[in-house]
């Protein structure tokens, strides 16, 4: 089965209702032509703040453009302010949902634990989830970028079976990439995409969890480098920040894409 290529938009604390109802304006009148097309060949998301969320759903509603949240909390309900369900999400309509992303574990003591309760939790609620993982600066210049990975792999995935492996999308984002405008090496984004291809082979007896799982790359993709990233065999789409802000460089790398 060829793994469709997911193009993701992770628009962080950023912009009100009419503003994100402006951008996917933009977007459906730009697009030129390309939004049926898109269909096809590439997925596309968008993970707006959680105040937007039900306008972004309404606005992309007749078109491909799917809609995700940024975080989960891994209970039900309760006693957790500021924290987000499941079932609140779904209930939005919210197809997917971001887990671990750096700026949580860097500023909201996000751990690899947490990642993995809230990626059951995700599971629980039918959403699909993109895990994020990736190495600082300090640990890729001391060379344990692999130990790092391979430890956030295993344990945001622990318990998780091959079957709920078709709802979870890993997201490799070198901490050193992300909104620094330093995006890694084509060269060093596949070698990272494909150890963690070989740990997914390792940790489920079938290979289809391994030959099926998309494995997005994240840290500075713009338009002038997502066709070089995406042409590497084992990375399989993009989770893109500062780009995913403007209308004309999100649709650049969607057109990279296809
Ligand atoms: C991100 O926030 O996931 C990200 C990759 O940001 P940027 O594209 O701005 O580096």
């Amino acid at each position: 089965m060829a793994r469709k290529i997911l193009i993701a938009g992770n628009w962080k604390m950023n912009k009100t209702g009419a503003e994100v109802a402006q951008l996917i304006k933009d977007m459906k009148a730009n697009c030129g032509g390309c939004c049926c097309a898109v269909a096809d060949k590439v997925e596309v998301l968008v993970c707006p703040p959680f105040t937007t969320l039900s306008a972004v759903i309404a606005e992309a509603a007749g078109t491909p453009l799917e809609v995700g949240a940024q975080n989960i909390h891994w209970e039900d309900n309760g006693a957790f302010t500021g924290e987000i369900s499941g079932s609140m999400l779904k209930e939005t309509g919210v197809t997917h949902v971001i887990i671990g992303h750096s700026e949580r574990r860097q500023y909201f003591g996000e751990t690899d634990e947490t990642v993995n309760k809230r990626l059951k939790a995700a599971l629980k609620n039918g959403l699909t989830a993109i895990v994020c993982i990736g190495e600082t600066l300090q640990e890729r210049q001391l060379g344990v970028t692999e130990a790092i990975i391979e430890r956030q792999v295993r344990i945001a995935l622990s318990g998780i079976t091959a079957e709920q492996m078709k709802n979870v999308v890993l997201a490799y984002e070198p901490v050193w990439a992300i909104g620094t405008g330093e995006v890694a090496t084509n060269e060093q984004a596949q070698a990272v995409h494909a150890f963690v291809r070989a740990l997914l082979g390792k940790l489920y007896a079938c290979p289809c969890v391994a030959e099926n799982t998309r494995i997005l790359y994240g840290g500075s993709m713009k338009p002038g480098n997502a066709a070089g990233l995406l042409a590497q065999p084992d990375i399989d789409g993009g989770l893109i920040g500062g780009a995913a802000l403007k209308a004309a460089d999100f649709l650049a790398i969607i057109k990279a894409a296809m």
